[in-house]
């Protein structure tokens, strides 16, 4: 697909305005603590019993850094101390012997990863350490049959961990970038050369890593549509598997590491719009598919096959071909999902350690699904995911008439329709490529608890 029938400037003017990024329905806004966790021991002896033939997805939040990024709007913990790492780890490892227990840890583990945070923060042995005490607990599938993945920092990364992570049976691996020019890593505060970052991406390909993908983003101090233009001349000489462009939103008041950033050095919002039509352009020829939602993959990528077989999912660790898993999350702030419920462990380090300490599951929040919020969800994930949602087959899933129970929404996407973003069909909504980068509005249309006008102020802008 071309870029100019994806980039509409007029459109997006028009209609770019807050909205969640759907990596959940309900989003977190509705999490509460009345989810707490014996509500979510609850949740999981039931949905061992109902649905325990589920593979799981295992996610495990890893937030030291050695230095902060001042963009930087991840749950982390800034420190060059090591040894916090040994204690965390000591309170991971009681967090996994628990949750197995809980969810059955004969189930086969088709996909797992370590996010940041920096995982790449941790030594090799204690990265070797959290790999076996996992082993030991849950059912990892040898021989690449699962999607291992982790989040690498090239510049914490020494020599030979690479291949370690290899051995211990990663098979994915990504890559912050956000920018290669010198004064805009010096505004940011992460000075990482490209060197860095080629010796890791060629590592991996040599050890048999099967994807690689790189992030970057658009927004940044001193970056111009032809300082971005450079980056992506050497991007697409590494070509990534897979690619995010991700637009900085400059909320200091959210984010106090944010406050580091001169908001006078920010690109003003013409130039932004430009770097972003220019990458869509440059990544399309160069033969990239937008996946949605600020990621792109190669054609054979299988986030781009998944996409052409309507198996695509979304989860909170962005774009997932594994739609059939339970997630179970562990380590501080992270967030799991069951059928029928999300939840989140508490977000700071101490309350983490003294939950766990006292063998308590570290559970903060969450929150139980309803049908509606699961048939809504379904509608969600379909418009983000695939672009479309076929109403025969949908009303026949959850036994409810599509047009009857969506009648309002089906009302609110009209003119929406009128101005060329989705193509409502007898029996099919599409969103059309003028309404993919507008995705997230489609999908708040469906969104019951947006109807409150003030919820909508707590999210980001799309671009
Ligand atoms: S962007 Fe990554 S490496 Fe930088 S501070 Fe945030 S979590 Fe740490």
């Amino acid at each position: 697909m071309s870029a100019s029938a994806l980039f509409s400037p007029e459109l997006i003017q028009k209609y770019d305005v807050s909205g969640p990024r759907y990596t959940s329905y309900p989003t977190a806004v509705q999490f509460t603590p009345e989810f707490d966790a014996a509500a979510y021991v609850r949740h999981a002896r039931e949905n061992l019993e109902r649905h325990g033939d589920r593979p799981l997805s295992l996610y495990f939040h890893l937030p030291f850094c050695a230095s902060v990024c001042y963009y930087c709007a991840c749950n982390k913990i800034i420190t060059n101390n090591r040894r916090h790492a040994a204690d965390y780890l000591e309170r991971l490892f009681r967090e996994i012997g628990m949750q197995a227990a809980l969810h059955g840890g004969a189930r086969p583990v088709a996909q797992l990863h370590w996010g940041g945070g920096t995982p790449t923060f941790f030594d090799e042995a204690q990265m070797s350490a959290l790999m076996r005490v996992t082993g030991e607990h849950f059912t990892l599938l040898g021989g690449d049959a699962g999607d291992y993945s982790l989040e690498v920092d090239p510049r914490t990364t020494p020599p030979g961990t690479i291949e370690r992570l290899r051995e211990l049976g990663f098979n994915r691996i990504s890559l912050g970038v956000q920018d290669f020019a010198a004064d805009v890593q010096l505004a940011v505060n992460r000075v990482q050369s490209e060197e860095e970052t080629r010796r890791v991406v060629d590592t991996a390909r040599a050890t048999g890593f099967r994807s690689v993908s790189l992030d970057l983003i658009y927004g940044l101090p001193h970056q111009s549509l032809a300082s971005f233009d450079a980056t992506l001349d050497r991007v697409l000489d590494i070509r990534p598997d897979r690619l995010s462009v991700f637009n900085y939103a400059h909320l200091p008041h959210l984010f106090k590491t944010q406050k580091q950033i001169d908001a006078a050095q920010l690109p003003a919002a013409a130039e932004k719009l430009a770097i972003l039509e220019r990458s869509i352009e440059r990544l399309t020829d160069a033969g990239y598919v937008y996946i949605g939602m600020d990621h792109f993959a190669l054609p054979d990528d299988e986030l781009s096959r998944a996409q052409r077989d309507d198996t695509l999912y979304r989860n909170f660790q962005g774009y997932s071909t594994h739609s059939n898993c339970d997630l179970v999350a562990m380590g501080m702030s992270s967030i799991g999902m069951l059928t029928h419920s999300y939840s989140q462990n508490l977000k700071e380090a101490a309350p983490y350690y003294a939950a766990l300490d006292a063998g308590r599951l570290p559970i903060a929040r969450g929150v139980e699904l309803s049908e509606d919020d699961r048939i809504r969800r379904d509608a969600i994930t379909r418009l983000i995911c695939h672009f479309h949602v076929g109403m025969d087959a949908f009303s026949k899933r959850w036994n409810v008439d599509f047009k009857d129970y969506f009648a309002q929404e089906l009302a609110r996407l009209a003119p929406l329709a009128d101005d060329g973003l989705v193509d409502i069909a007898d029996d099919e909504i599409t969103v059309l490529p003028p309404g993919r980068l507008l995705i997230r509005l489609v999908c708040m249309t469906f969104d019951k608890y947006l109807e409150a006008p003030a919820e909508r102020t707590r999210f980001s802008r799309a671009i």
